[in-house]
Parts: structure tokens; sequence; C-alpha cells
């Protein structure tokens, strides 16, 4: 049974949620291996139209366990809220998991990161003002709190007053700012009730999945954003706090490396950028326009309109050294439906030469953009079931897609339902 990691090629927001969602029906784990309540998968299924931003999206699925992993940060608010709108919604959470590794990310951490944002004027990140670097930046600095640690309650609630109170301290002495104060008394208390309510999901999931592995499960490994917003090799600053790659999920799931049989690169059909950073083939036009409408790209946590840009073969080429891709799904090929011309960017040009490698964030500020331009078809594709169904210029630019990620592409994706995917 495939231990699959599926992982975003891009800039994120490539539609790993459906992908997750689809591939979910058939697992028997489906684990969250790094980030938090940053970025929101959008799933649509027969239950409905769904943002989750903690919990993964095999929890559509009533036989398998759902693991918020180890390599996470974790809202209190944000979880128990996803958790409430899943029980309205009638979708039975019991099967979640979540790590007693994870690190808990408290309401002063997003205050944080939007005074340092502000502090940052006009060269802002971009962040989702969730509280994701100050988590991350708190577990690295050895303050963090662990998931396991709500459990007991007498133990840890000194340990969150203590956090609580630094933050302040940060804030009003770094920023400032306002601390936190009243409020406190406030989280706390909220916190008191989550501990009762949240224990019994938290524990060891590390032998679960380790009995997954040897029981020849089907594991299903979900990354959050996209390569180009890796910590380490994405296009820092504007990276998340954590590594959305495969090996992060060695680590943020608790899999040996060896054990991952297959990754899977989610690649839109384009490319899109939420927030700050070098973005090469931005399309800040009316193609860019229309191809946001078409494809409704605004940000599924913050609402904020995507940045649109043609598909951009060396950063493709770069997420397919890094991932090692053995296979590939492609999302919104029916958002070129109506383009009579598509331009793929073939390669970079630095200071006049060619270069053949992902350059560092400031020169890729600076890079030019070398297109190719290729017939559209013009057609809708969104009912097509199978390749040979979609026009022969829609199977043409998959394959050009194959070529760049030297992996065959084994899902086509032609509109947001379920079914509007198959099997290549
Ligand atoms: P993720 O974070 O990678 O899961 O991406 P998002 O969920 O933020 O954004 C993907 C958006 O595209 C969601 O609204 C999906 O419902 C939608 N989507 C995914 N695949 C397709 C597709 O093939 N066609 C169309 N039209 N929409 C899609």
């Amino acid at each position: 049974m495939p231990i699959r990691a599926v992982v975003g090629a891009q800039w994120g927001d490539e539609g790993k949620g459906k992908i997750v969602d689809l591939l979910a029906q058939y697992a028997d784990y489906v684990v969250r291996y790094q980030g938090g309540a940053n970025a929101g998968h959008t799933v649509v299924n027969e239950h409905g139209k769904f943002a989750l931003h903690l919990v993964p999206c095999g929890i559509f699925n009533p036989r398998a366990v759902n693991i918020i992993g180890t390599g996470t940060v974790i809202d209190l608010d944000e979880l128990v809220t996803e958790l409430d709108m899943l029980a309205s919604r009638n979708i039975n959470t019991d099967r979640l998991r979540i790590s007693d590794r994870a690190h808990l990310s408290v309401p002063s951490y997003s205050r944080l990161e939007r005074m340092a944002e502000e502090s940052r004027g006009e060269r802002k990140h971009g962040s989702t003002l969730r509280g994701i670097s100050p988590a991350y930046a708190a577990k690295a600095l050895r303050l963090g709190i662990q998931m396991g640690e709500l459990k007991d309650w007498g133990r840890f609630e000194p340990k969150l007053r203590e956090l609580l109170t630094a933050c302040d301290e940060l804030l009003v002495k770094l920023y400032d700012g306002e601390p936190l104060a009243a409020d406190k008394e406030l989280i706390v208390e909220r916190y008191r009730a989550y501990a009762e309510r949240l224990s019994p999901y938290i524990g060891d999931t590390l032998s679960l999945l380790s009995d997954a592995y040897t029981q020849d499960k089907d594991v299903l490994l979900e990354g959050q954003l996209g390569t180009m917003r890796d910590l380490d090799w994405g296009i820092y600053p504007y990276v998340t706090s954590s590594n959305p790659l495969p090996g992060g999920a060695c680590a943020g799931a608790g899999i040996p490396p060896q054990r991952i049989t297959s990754v899977l690169g989610v690649v839109k059909a384009f490319s899109t950028c939420v927030g700050a950073g070098p973005f090469p083939t931005e399309q800040d036009n009316e193609t860019g326009r229309y191809l946001r409408e078409v494809g409704h790209e605004y940000g599924a946590t913050t609402g904020r309109p995507r940045r649109i840009g043609w598909l951009d073969a060396p950063a493709l080429r770069f997420a397919a050294k890094l991932n090692g891709f053995t296979e590939f799904a492609v999302t919104k090929l029916d958002t070129l439906d109506g383009l009579p011309t598509i331009k793929v960017c073939v390669g970079y040009k630095l200071d006049g030469q060619s270069i053949d490698y992902m350059p560092l964030t400031a020169d890729l500020y600076r890079v030019e953009p070398v297109y190719e331009e290729l017939p559209g078809w013009m057609q809708p594709t969104s009912a097509a079931r199978s390749i040979t169904a979609l026009p022969q210029a829609a199977q043409d630019y998959v394959r050009l897609i194959e070529g760049y990620l030297s992996a065959p592409a084994t899902l086509i994706s032609v509109g947001p339902e379920r079914e509007a995917t198959f099997l290549k």
C-alpha cells in the first residue's frame, strides 16, 4: 500500500485540498505534517464545500484516522472552531488524533506577527497573520509548549501563564505594542475548557504510524503551501516557517524516509501566488484579471486576491529536483479553456544570460522570463473524464508539464468537484 506525500509544486494554493480529499477516500491514515491554521485547503465533496485549516482532509472518510502531526503548530481557538463547524455539518471527528509533540500556538503569536509585519512598513512579508512564525520561533527558542502538556492542567497552566507573560514583554519592549493584559485570564479560562475537550485526541502518533506501515496501510501525508514557500528552499523571507517538502513529512509526521513510496506533486496549470515576494511570470494585466475571475483565485484563509502568472518551468524543474516527484496531479486545466494562446515560461535570464538554477530572492526579482507561446484549446474541458476526451492542445500541455517534472501526470483535474477529476 502506498505511503504517499502530496506536495505543492509551486507557490501554494495548487489545489492540494481537492487532490488530498480525493486520495483520502482510499487512505487508512491522513497526516498533516507541517504548518498551522495559515493555509486553507478547499474541499468540495458530497457533504458540501469546506475550507479546512488544521484538520486533515481525510476527515470525510469514515474509515480514515486523521493525524495532526508533530511538525504542526496548533491554534486551539482555530481547531475548536473547525471541529464545531465540522460537527454542525454532521462530519464525525472521532478519528482525529493530535501528536502530543505538536506545538501550541497561543493568541499572542498572531499579535506579535501583526506587530512585526507593521514594523516592516513597505517591506512586509505578506504574512497571513496567524502567528505561525512566532510559534515556530518559540519552538526553536525552546520556549514553546507541546500539545501533550495540555493533558496535565496543573502543570500546563503556570507554563501557559509564563509564555503569555513572555509574549507580553516582547509586545511591549520590542514593538511598543499593547500587552494582552486582561485578555490573558480569558485565554487561560478558554484553554482550561479546551484541555478537557481536546485531551482525548492527543497522544503518541508515532506508534499509530509505525503500526500503519508495518501493517501495509495506505497513508497519505498532506503538505501545506508549496515548494516555493519552503523555509529552506523557498523565496526567503517570503516563506513559511516550516518545510512543506517530503523531507519535512519525515520529520513532521514521523516517517522514515525509505517508507515513503510516492511523492505526488500538485501543479496548477498556471501559477498563483499570495502575498509578497518575487513572482517572475506575474501577469498584472487583463489576462491575469481574467484568470483570477474564471479561476476564483482568492485566498481560502484571507480572501486576498491571488497574484496570477503563467506556468513557470524553471520553478517546476526546481521543485522536481527538491521533491523527487514520482507522479503529479494537474489542477485547474479548465481555467485555461477560454484563452486563444497560452504562454509558458521556459527559462530565466539574469543580466542577459540564461541561467539553469533557481536564484536567491534578490536575483529572482530581476530575472527575465523567457516565454514560449502555445495555441490554446478554446473548448470547455470540465466535462472531460479521460485524457483522450481533452482537446489535443490540452493533452499536449499536460505532456509538456510531464517533461518539466520528469514524472507522469497521474491525475487531471478540470473542476473543483471531486468528480471533475480523472486518472491519466
Ligand atoms: P490548496 O491550498 O492547494 O488546497 O488550494 P486552495 O484550496 O487554496 O485553492 C484551490 C482552489 O481551486 C479551491 O477553490 C478548489 O476548489 C479549486 N480547484 C481545485 N481544483 C480545481 C480545478 O481543477 N478546477 C477548478 N476550476 N477549480 C479547482
